[in-house]
């Protein structure tokens, strides 16, 4: 952890040049600053070659750039990427390169852990251990560029990693800002798309925001009851209200709500599902992302056959509904969706991992 020292890649360009302000400068060297760092991903003050040397020294004395570390990299055959990322204070997380789906795709974490405890979902067996900051969202985005020599490339995020995005709002919407600002990465909000399972009231505030993320609803179920068990978030935030939400939400022309229904072998993988979704999703400009479970040890569903899944997404696209299969990409390398988890909660609980170090 560098003690002391403000993370600058935590700021935003109006919040750089207040510091600036603070000390003296003039405003104008902050847009500099967050070109080095955003844009062509320098981190050490000492690189910025179009600040002063006093300007330079005072930065290091103050700020720093805490930007997560790669601790390991799996290629899948596919090509997928999955990165183990350390932060300043030694926890870990996973963001995942998705090539040519046509996109480049960075798939990004938003907590370390999860909170939401999704039946099926393994990244939420490890619980929530803490929110990510701005700079750490963003981040990721960063150091993946970087390390695939993709700075000057147009990449998608997808908030799809780790976490739950709603339930951090103020530091994902704060990243998804420094992403979109024109000094930065300047990445247009419709290459970015947020995931949820949907957080009410973090839902209703997101309606509001000048930046809007494509928006994806992770809803998994057709009944209150079921969804109760699958996502139980649904006992707070019901499937109702939820789907009300989604009919209210500003969409911009041509655009939709992608809704991800996963699909589970004899649970809610039948041709009635499908038909009940068909009715609950009337009335909403939206489309169906279906995922065949990526099975995991400790997930105890199973992933059904090519053909129900194909006769699920026929009862669909016979209805009108406009659907796609998630083609997996990176199980090999556990890289799918809801396969991230870190290791140190892959193993055992912290407590027995340091008993078996210290050998008892
Ligand atoms: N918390 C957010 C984003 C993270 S997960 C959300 O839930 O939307 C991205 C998607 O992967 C979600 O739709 C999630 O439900 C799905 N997912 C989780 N575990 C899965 C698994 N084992 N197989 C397939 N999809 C899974």
């Amino acid at each position: 952890m560098i003690t002391g020292l403000t993370d600058i890649g935590e700021l935003e360009l109006h919040e750089i040049e207040q510091a600036l302000a603070d000390l003296g400068h003039p405003r104008f060297h902050a847009r500099q600053i967050f070109q080095w760092v955003h844009k062509r991903g320098v981190v050490d003050f000492a690189l910025m070659s179009d600040l002063g040397r006093d300007l330079r020294g005072q930065l290091a004395m103050q700020f720093a750039v805490f930007t997560p570390q790669v601790e390991r990299k799996e290629r899948s055959s596919d090509g997928t990427t999955k990165f183990l990322l350390r932060l300043a204070d030694g926890k870990l997380i996973e963001s995942v390169y998705i090539p040519d789906t046509p996109a480049q795709t960075f798939c990004i974490s938003t907590q370390v852990g999860c909170a939401m405890r999704c039946a099926f979902c393994l990244t939420g067996k490890m619980g929530i251990d803490r929110n990510l900051t701005a700079g750490e969202i963003a981040g990721q985005v960063r150091v993946l560029a970087r390390e695939l020599g993709m700075l000057d490339t147009r990449v998608n995020i997808v908030l799809m990693g780790m976490g739950e995005p709603l339930h951090n709002y103020e530091a994902t919407m704060k990243a998804l800002r420094m992403l979109a600002d024109e000094h930065g990465f300047a990445m247009s909000p419709r290459r970015m798309t947020l995931s949820t399972v949907g957080v009410l009231p973090a839902l209703e505030r997101l309606a509001t925001e000048p930046l809007m993320p494509n928006l994806a609803i992770s809803l998994h179920s057709t009944t209150e009851d079921q969804r109760d068990m699958l996502v139980p978030i649904n006992r707070k935030y019901g499937l109702k209200e939820l789907l009300d939400a989604c009919r209210r939400f500003p969409i911009k022309r041509r655009e939709r709500i992608t809704f991800e229904y996963v699909l589970l072998r004899d649970v809610n993988d039948t041709p009635e599902d499908a038909r009940r979704l068909v009715r609950l999703l009337h009335g909403i400009r939206g489309k169906v992302n279906l995922l065949p479970l990526n099975e995991a040890a400790g997930i105890p569903f199973e992933r059904p056959s090519d053909d129900r899944v194909n006769r699920f997404a026929r009862v669909l696209s016979d209805h009108g509904v406009t659907v796609s299969v998630r083609k997996s990409r990176g199980r090999d390398i556990r890289a799918a969706c809801g396969q991230l988890i870190t290791e140190s909660s892959r193993t055992a609980a912290p407590g027995k991992r340091l008993a078996m170090l210290m050998g008892a």
